[in-house]
């Protein structure tokens, strides 16, 4: 079991689009294993490959003890249904807000072996479904936010633990030592 550390919020992974799976080799199968077992720990609906850092358009999902994994994934939606309901993200810890969804979604894709899938989901399979998509085009959900909605998240971000020790590790410890003088 390999439990893979969780990029967050902040890191340009996370807003880079992730590229197609072209090779569906033993390396593919490993990552499907990182994200279902990182999944798994960390108790979530959904993860995204870039989440851990890899650029490939691949997502796993633990929805209603429903496990699984999709390789480039296509999504449609059957109606114009929609849902409301509280969404937080594995990257975004601790940041829970009301997101407006399509209440039903399809995914279309390759499992790890390149055999053709399709994810018939409603409800929270369909949040999941469109969250994890999102990830792969580098679109995270508080994108989907109104103006105002999006400020009380960041406003929220901001006020995380993890947000501010991010930024900590970013100063530079010798910002004081320049060649001033
Ligand atoms: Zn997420």
């Amino acid at each position: 079991m390999t439990v893979t550390p969780i990029r967050l919020f902040g890191d340009p992974v996370l807003r880079s689009p992730a590229d197609p799976v072209v090779d569906f080799d033993k390396e593919l199968r490993r990552l499907v294993a990182d994200l279902i077992d990182t999944l798994r720990d960390e108790g979530g609906a959904g993860l995204a490959a870039p989440q851990l850092g890899v650029g490939l358009r691949v997502f796993a999902f633990d929805v209603d003890d429903v496990v699984g994994h999709i390789v480039n994934p296509v999504v449609e939606f059957p109606d114009e249904e929609e849902q409301e309901g509280p969404e937080g993200c594995l990257s975004i810890p601790g940041v829970y807000v009301d997101t407006k969804r399509r209440l039903n979604a399809v995914a279309k894709g390759f499992d790890e072996h390149g055999e053709p899938i399709q994810l018939v989901g409603t409800g929270m399979m369909a949040r999941c479904v469109q969250h994890e998509t999102d990830h792969l085009d580098g679109v995270l959900f508080i994108d989907r936010l109104d103006a105002k909605a999006r400020k009380e998240a960041m406003k929220a971000i901001r006020a995380t633990d993890w947000y501010e020790a991010g930024l900590t590790i970013k100063v530079s410890p010798h910002a004081s030592s320049g060649k001033a003088g």
